[in-house]
């Protein structure tokens, strides 16, 4: 792919990583990217997507548009986010290989993995056993997208490669309480702590379970470099391959913020799976590494979202 030259589709160029994905490819000297907003072109109809593609027809997708959020936003909006997501997904996939786009990339997650599953997750691991039952509606649309992207290679040839990132974080992260994950959560309740001057913020569960955290920059670079150098049915894990306690990340935030209060745990509030850390040598070994370590990136991202602090209040 000729990032200068192609046109480029990013489906879900407002959220978390379409951003960075726009941001990647014009860093690139990406010339014809296209975008379209949620009130522009809704990817959840059918006969939306078909004229869209017909009209524009890019040489190349991400697919990054996804109905996401935490372990609440699954836990109340089961159907969202299973129709959501399968309906987005078949459209584009669907869409994208009659109108004889190259190649697409279609993003999964972490999450499709068995809740049980030997850690660090191998990409082979996938349908081994039980979901973990918190995400497993946006787990269950995930797989049917990546299996997909399979059945599309496989039947009628259509380049469709999957990336399982592990959980991102980044500028342009969802910081609202309720429907955010742990890490922009955290990061806005210490902040706003630290200016009550309250003396304890309440961290969800027992903190001891464990994630992976991947700024979406890195990401985003990833993805590129996969479309440019990976050509097969298999899914490619991409983290930053070392994961912290739940307890741990909130120490470092408090410490980013500088909140120097108590950290609160509340068991009442659900653990999720205990332990969340991918396998990443599949990229590794293709010759991709990350750059952004976590005590950098949570300083960047708080930085940013000193900026946003104001519009991000919902
Ligand atoms: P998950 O990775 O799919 O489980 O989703 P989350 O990022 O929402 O949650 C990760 C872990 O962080 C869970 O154990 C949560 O209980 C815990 N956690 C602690 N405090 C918070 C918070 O304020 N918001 C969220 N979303 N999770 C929190």
């Amino acid at each position: 792919m000729n990032v200068q030259d192609a046109s480029i589709y990013v489906a879900g160029h407002g959220g978390l990583v379409g951003a960075a994905l726009v941001r990647r490819l014009q860093a690139g000297g990406a010339t014809r990217l296209i975008v379209r907003t949620r009130a522009e072109l809704d990817l959840r109809r059918q006969d939306q997507v078909e004229r869209f593609f017909a009209a524009e027809r890019p040489d190349y997708v991400f697919l990054a548009a996804a109905h996401v959020g935490g372990i609440e936003a699954n836990r109340s909006a089961p159907a969202q986010f299973l129709r959501d997501n399968l309906q987005i997904q078949t459209n584009v996939i669907d869409a994208a290989h009659r109108n004889a786009v190259r190649k697409l990339l279609f993003l999964g997650s972490s999450c499709i993995y068995p809740r049980d599953a030997q850690q660090p997750m191998r990409e082979e691991y996938l349908l081994g056993g039980a979901l973990e039952s918190t995400n497993e509606w946006y787990a269950i649309a995930k797989i049917a997208g990546l299996k997909m992207c399979q059945a599309y290679r496989r039947e009628f040839g259509f380049d469709a490669i999957s990336a399982m990132p592990t959980n991102l974080y980044g500028p342009g992260d969802n910081f609202s309480l309720r429907t955010s994950h742990v890490l922009p959560a955290l990061m806005r309740k210490c902040d706003e702590a630290r200016q009550a001057r309250a003396p304890a913020v309440e961290v969800w569960g027992s903190g001891t379970p464990r994630r992976e955290f991947l700024h979406v920059d890195d990401l985003a670079d990833a993805c590129l470099y996969l479309m440019q150098h990976y050509e097969s049915e298999q899914p490619v894990n991409v983290g930053w391959g070392r994961d912290v306690s739940i307890a741990e990340l909130a120490r470092m935030i408090a410490a980013v913020v500088g909140f120097r209060g108590e950290l609160r745990f509340d068991p009442s509030r659900p653990d999720g799976t205990p332990r969340k850390l991918l396998d990443v040598s599949r990229l590794t070994t293709l010759g991709w590494q990350p750059r952004i370590g976590l005590a950098e990136g949570l300083a960047s991202t708080y930085a940013w979202y000193g900026q946003h602090r104001d519009a991000l209040r919902t």
